[in-house]
């Protein structure tokens, strides 16, 4: 691709959604790899139309059960569109892994031998965006003096690499000491060692961006659930997930003093 030429073109949505902003929740809820999205400037990446709705291309299901949550809760739900492969929001933009060359194996052609300014034009139009449009949210909630718990949803493939993975939730955080072992402990208590800690995958600076970052760094209570996405192939299986995590995260809400009833107008908790 020429250096000259913008990846999203002025008819194509921003990366970064959010709906129900002003939700009364103290419960924020965030989707990055909600989408399959690729801009059209970029084509297939290269890759093969068989592998376009694969899991590493995002994660398949979280947008719904995120929803499903959000709605729940009334809590907003940030998410952003465009497919991991592009580049992945939930990586810091020097990681290695930022723009994948691999996808399980699979080689992402478009994703090689990347000059600087293509690679800076993905940050700018696609990561940039999102990280703003988080941390904007954010500050209007500190404006709001609206008390905010952090949650970003995503999803893992059962298996990975041919090794079957037995857990179905998993708890990750790096530096939370609040309400990570609060939703731990509610999820052991209803599915035992179905909901583990830290796994399929730890979480660490180089591997995760928006917990740490937005919410760990910002003195935030937070945690991200990874779902396994076998148990959220159909809409009904997802609503049952979705009020099963619901049910947990106001446990573990209330385990730290904080009310989770929806409120009006917002006010600090
Ligand atoms: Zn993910």
């Amino acid at each position: 691709m020429p250096d000259n030429l913008a990846i999203l073109s002025a008819s194509e949505p921003s990366p970064f959604g959010l709906e129900n902003e002003l939700g009364t929740s103290p419960f924020v809820i965030v989707c990055e790899h909600a989408g399959a999205g690729l801009p059209k400037s970029l084509g297939t990446l290269g890759l093969d139309k068989e592998h376009l709705a694969r899991h590493f291309m995002w994660d398949i299901g979280a947008l719904d059960l995120a929803r499903g949550i959000a709605q729940r809760l009334d809590a907003p739900l940030a998410n952003q569109r465009y497919s991991r492969m592009i580049c992945d929001c939930n990586r810091h933009w020097e990681a290695e892994t930022f723009i994948p060359t691999h996808g399980e194996g699979i080689p992402v052609p478009a994703n090689v031998n990347l000059t600087l300014a293509e690679r800076s034009r993905r940050r700018a139009e696609i990561w940039q965006p999102f990280q703003d449009g988080v941390e904007n949210m954010l500050n209007a909630r500190d404006v709001r003096n609206q008390r905010t718990l952090f949650v970003t949803i995503h999803s893992f493939t059962p298996v990975f690499f041919g090794k079957e993975r037995d857990v179905e939730y998993g708890v990750l955080f790096d530096r939370d000491t609040t309400l990570s072992p609060a939703l731990l402990k509610a999820l052991q208590a209803r599915h035992g060692d179905k909901a583990l800690p830290n796994e399929p995958y730890d979480m660490n600076r180089d591997s995760d961006y928006t917990v740490p970052i937005h919410g760990e760094d910002r003195g935030l209570d937070s945690v991200e659930i990874e779902v396994r996405n076998d148990l959220l192939t159909t809409q009904e299986q997802i609503e049952a997930r979705a009020e099963d995590l619901v049910y947990a995260l106001r446990e573990a809400a209330e385990s730290l003093g904080v009310t989770t009833d929806n409120q009006e107008g917002g006010a600090a908790l």
